[in-house]
């Protein structure tokens, strides 16, 4: 067993995690990141990367049999899904090997082990085969990150009852999917296999699926799943399977009705937990809160000196670039620059069909915190360029404080959304009024021209939609 003296110890090398070491090691520190499972954690390699080249692929398969409008002919898509595996798997690859080289080129210290907490700045390494070295180092940020939740009745054994990882290394189309979760997990792969002729049937237990989200929103994806052949449950809860024959029967409890309903595979996605078991805690005095996450500062700092969390193991919103962020500013901290968390906005994306992403307030939410708003909306079926791409469905929402004109929040559902909304997270963080994105000249023909728009009609100004009478 060796010591090993480090200024500073990242324990998770996932989104959170390995920004912080690359930045820690820019800033001179000495560094050692250490990573139980694969490099790059859940969002390279079961998240949000392999979901997403799903996603494009199926998105394309979809598009390419819809294209007869256009002038357009292909014939049915026929889908190899072994290939499309091979594929996302390498993107994969790339990935998490450029995890690798990065920490080392900024000059911090890659490490395969599992950390567990020996007492304050002490934490043991224990290698996959056995062995184990003691760290001793001044600041350890722990970035632990999240597992799916399980639910009761619905025991995930990965080849009939899925979980998101098990889902996204499927080798074949499923005849059918049940997904238990109507969130933007189980929606954005259960579209994904929908769009390759996936029989799919979502059981929610609220009234609405994204229920997060103002209900204009994802009222639009309902439709889609629905035109798609799928069908949505809301109310529902999932009670349990039994085996019918080759197939298995979900029951799903609505009001005081039981439905019952046939499938090949079920998705269970119900949300995430953050995972802090087995670090010993205990040992340096830092206990998770009721929820299960760890309570952090602006500057990422628990209340043990020294010690720092970030990303999904310090709570919502559990999102890729959130924890990024955080680690980046942790890292700061720890080198002793001034910094703090002090983002206006985390922007979010729903990679469904259609995609849906936010920045800042939605209505409601703006109405609950007491401001007074106007709404301006721009339908995509208004742009020339929508028109252009074939997609027209949905629209750019601006929230608007109708004392001082200030954006308070930018909600778009439709084309390249996941893109379309970085302009509005720039807005939101300097303090944008609407008329800044009004005046703002956009090119031509392109989708940010409905943001500019929605802006314009919160202001009653708008040039293609009908303004309302002010
Ligand atoms: P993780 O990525 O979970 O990394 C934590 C790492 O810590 C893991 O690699 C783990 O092995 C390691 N670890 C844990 N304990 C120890 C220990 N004791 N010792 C050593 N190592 C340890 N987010 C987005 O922003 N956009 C998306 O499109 C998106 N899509 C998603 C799709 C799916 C299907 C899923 C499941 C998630 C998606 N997310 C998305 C969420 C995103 O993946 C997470 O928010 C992100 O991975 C959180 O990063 P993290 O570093 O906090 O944790």
């Amino acid at each position: 067993m060796a010591t090993i003296q480090k200024q500073a110890l990242v324990i998770g090398a996932g989104t959170g995690g390995y920004p912080c070491a690359i930045r820690l090691g820019q800033l001179g520190v000495d560094t050692l990141i250490v990573e139980k499972g694969q490099a790059g954690g859940v969002c390279l390699n079961v998240g949000c990367i392999p979901s997403k080249a799903l996603i494009s692929a199926t998105k394309l398969a979809h598009k390419a049999s819809h294209a007869e409008a256009m002038g357009v002919s292909f014939g049915p898509p026929e889908v190899d899904m072994t290939k499309m595996q091979a594929w996302k798997g390498g993107i994969i690859d790339r990935l998490t090997g450029g995890v690798k080289t990065l920490v080392k080129a900024n000059g911090a210290e890659y490490r395969q082990a599992k950390a567990r907490f020996l007492g304050p700045g002490r934490v043991e390494l224990i290698g996959a085969d056995g062995s184990s070295d003691v760290v001793e180092a001044e600041h350890v940020v722990i970035a632990t990150g999240s597992l799916p939740i399980e639910i009761p009745g619905f025991a995930v054994d990965q080849k009939r009852i899925l979980d998101s990882t098990g889902a996204l290394a499927l080798d074949h189309v499923p005849g059918s999917m049940v997904v238990i979760g109507g969130g933007y997990i189980g929606l954005e792969l259960g579209q994904t296999f929908q769009r390759v002729g996936t029989e799919l049937t979502v059981v929610e237990g609220t009234d609405r699926i994204l229920g997060t989200l103002d209900a204009d929103l994802g009222k639009l994806v309902a439709r889609q799943i629905q035109k798609d052949g799928g069908k949505i449950l809301t109310g529902a809860m999932a009670e349990g399977w039994e085996e019918r024959g080759d197939k298995i029967v979900v029951r799903a409890r609505v009001g005081d009705k039981v439905e019952e309903i046939v499938t090949d595979v079920v998705l269970v996605a119900v949300g995430r937990r953050p995972i802090t078991a087995g670090l010993d805690l205990e040992k340096i005095g830092l206990a998770p809160n009721a929820r299960g996450f760890l309570e952090v500062d602006a500057r990422m700092q628990t209340k043990v000196p020294g010690v720092y969390a970030v990303g999904d193991v310090v709570g919502q919103p559990m999102l890729a670039h959130k924890a990024s962020h955080q680690g980046e500013v942790a890292a700061e901290v720890i080198a002793g620059k001034k910094t703090i968390d002090d983002a206006r906005v985390i922007p979010a994306v729903v990679f469904t069909e259609p995609e849906i992403a936010g920045a800042g307030l939605g209505e409601a939410e703006a109405r609950a915190a007491g401001h007074e708003i106007t709404v301006g909306k721009f339908p995509f079926a208004a742009s020339g360029r929508a028109m252009a791409i074939g997609e027209t469905g949905g629209f750019v929402k601006v929230v608007m404080d109708a004392k001082d004109e200030r954006v308070l929040g930018i909600h778009i559902v439709g084309p390249e959304a996941s893109d379309l909304i970085s302009e509005a997270a720039l807005a939101i963080e300097m303090g944008a009024y609407a008329p800044d994105i009004a005046l703002t000249v956009h090119p031509h023909p392109t989708l940010g021209e409905a943001v500019m728009e929605a802006a314009k009609h919160a202001l009653g100004e708008a040039i293609h939609v009908q303004n309302r009478r002010r």
